[in-house]
């Protein structure tokens, strides 16, 4: 258990390294067997220690000191639904999220895997850390690894944290893409 606090801890530091989270947004868990290790609610991401880590068992109960993140119930209803899940990282990464915020879908682009459906899956708003969140999340994924939070932000889910963790990098490296193509396609042409 204690690499693997420690890799919740690295993941958590490379993805406010990468600007992927920011203040103290965005949280991260792996599943262990019925337990779930959780970042903290209303500390930053980026100096995490092993005892900000908070566990909890399967319906939600404390196992451990701490507060966890108040999307705890969130991720936990995903993980009852998926058991091919083992974490989950979730962020406010700026790009993706401004596409959260516009009118405009998240294309699904080369890297994704096979492309079935045009575009990412998204639900509508729903207040953080709300139980409405946690159900409209963990039935809108669906089968999807990742999920679009309509005027919040984005949910990767993987049977690794790694795996999660590069998921949430991609999805916001396509939401970049996304965004310069649309500026140059309005552009007008200067020549
Ligand atoms: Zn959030």
């Amino acid at each position: 258990m204690k690499k693997n606090i420690a890799e919740i801890i690295d993941v958590s530091n490379e993805i406010y390294d990468k600007g992927l989270v920011s203040g103290k947004s965005g949280n991260i868990s792996a599943r262990f067997g019925n337990v779930v290790a959780i970042t903290p609610t209303l500390k930053s991401l980026s100096k995490l220690c092993e005892e900000d880590i908070v566990l909890v068992d399967m319906e939600g109960n404390v196992l451990t000191k701490g507060k966890p993140s108040s999307e705890v119930n969130m991720h936990l209803e995903i993980y009852k639904k998926r058991s091919d899940v083992n974490a989950i990282v979730h962020t406010h990464s700026p790009y993706a999220t401004g596409f959260a915020f516009s009118n405009k879908n998240l294309k699904r682009l080369e890297g994704f895997g096979p492309i079935v459906t045009p575009y990412l899956q998204s639900i509508d708003y729903e207040k953080p850390g709300s139980d409405e969140l946690a159900k409209s999340a963990s039935e809108g994924l669906g089968n999807e690894d990742v999920l679009i939070l309509k005027n919040h932000g984005v949910i990767c889910v993987s049977d690794s944290l790694k795996e999660a963790m590069l998921l949430a990098v991609f999805v916001e490296e396509t939401a970049k893409t996304q965004f310069i193509t649309f500026m140059l396609n309005s552009a007008e042409d200067i020549d």
